[in-house]
């Protein structure tokens, strides 16, 4: 099966009857985008920024940035790039940008919220992603929103610098990660281009688990039915104001995952390079009413474990 996924990994991705399904790459550096493309992958779902923060000593500057991203854009040949913008703090120190110490670091200064506490980085950050576009597609998604303010207030940056720079093939997107961003996702969908859910930040804030956690992060899982309604009332949000959701967690390469986030709608799932055959080859095993059946009796069940053991019995 393995074989076989492989040797159809540059079909687009589809359910077996049809509904398309984007399949992209995670990538926690540039320099795999080719690999990416090289299993499959119709464009990267989440670039993690931060890789290119911690590899040198301060800020880098942006030439150096644009060098980086545009090595992206070249490998990926005209498919799709989501940007994500630094999301440091918390259980992602930078050692040059130090946070004051804090009890809880998970709910302290971290993402957007330091991002904007110190906006000419992000805006150096912004104008090289939209410089090294040029006219290729950038999606840029801002990390750990929790509602329509930040976003704004980000967003404010990336407009000021379109209309300086030009405005390109640009869409500009949230996380969705945080409790409140789904509870609140009509509000922002009413602004934002698309959402990509960060099913392993959401899973961790929804129950309150650490994801790191050396006892707990096992019982971190994502297919918990709280987890699946907040998945779900953000696809509905999403679709009312016609805009696309993609899962860039780690939920997206689940097998067990898999139909029930089609059977929710998702427009888009972003998994690691070596699972993009993979899961290209579970979506053509479903279709569009299995993945409803399973959508149905993940949402109803008390816990992750009657999930699993629900969806195994279909
Ligand atoms: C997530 O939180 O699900 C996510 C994709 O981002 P990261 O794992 O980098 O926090
Ligand atoms: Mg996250």
């Amino acid at each position: 099966l393995r074989r076989e996924a492989y040797g159809l990994r540059f079909e687009e991705g589809r359910t077996g009857d049809g509904q398309r399904i984007e399949v992209a790459a995670n990538l926690g550096n540039t320099a795999h985008a080719a690999d990416a493309v090289e299993n499959g992958a119709e464009g990267v779902g989440l670039l993690r920024t931060e890789f290119l923060f911690m590899a040198h000593p301060d800020v880098p500057d942006l030439q150096t940035q644009v060098a980086e991203y545009s090595r992206a854009f070249e490998a990926l040949d005209g498919r799709p790039l989501v940007a994500r913008t630094l999301d440091v703090g918390g259980d992602k120190p930078l050692p040059y940008w130090p946070v004051p110490a804090e009890d809880n670091p998970f709910l302290g200064l971290r993402g957007i919220r330091l991002a904007l506490t110190r906006p000419e980085v992000l805006e150096t950050q912004l104008r090289a992603l939209l410089i090294a576009a040029g006219a290729r597609p950038l999606r840029i998604m801002f990390p750990m929103v929790k509602d329509i303010d930040e976003y704004r207030q980000a967003r404010a940056i990336v407009d000021r610098l379109q209309a300086e720079i030009g405005a390109g093939d640009v869409q500009v997107g949230v996380m969705i990660e945080i409790p409140s961003a789904a509870l609140l996702a009509p509000s922002l969908a009413a602004e934002v281009d698309f959402f990509s859910i960060g099913t392993n930040d959401l899973t961790q804030y929804t129950l309150a688990i650490d994801r790191g956690h050396a006892e707990l992060s096992s019982q971190a899982d994502g297919l918990h039915p709280a987890v699946l309604r907040l998945i779900q009332m953000t696809v509905e949000a999403a679709h009312a104001h016609g805009r696309w959701v993609g899962i860039c967690g780690e939920l997206g390469s689940d097998p067990a995952a898999i139909p029930v986030l089609v059977g929710l709608g998702v427009d888009e799932l972003s998994v690691s390079v070596r699972q993009v055959p993979m899961v290209k080859a579970h979506l053509r095993g479903i279709t569009q009413e299995t993945a409803k059946r399973h959508a149905t009796t993940a949402l109803s069940q008390p816990t992750s474990q009657a999930v699993r053991d629900a969806l195994e019995a279909l």
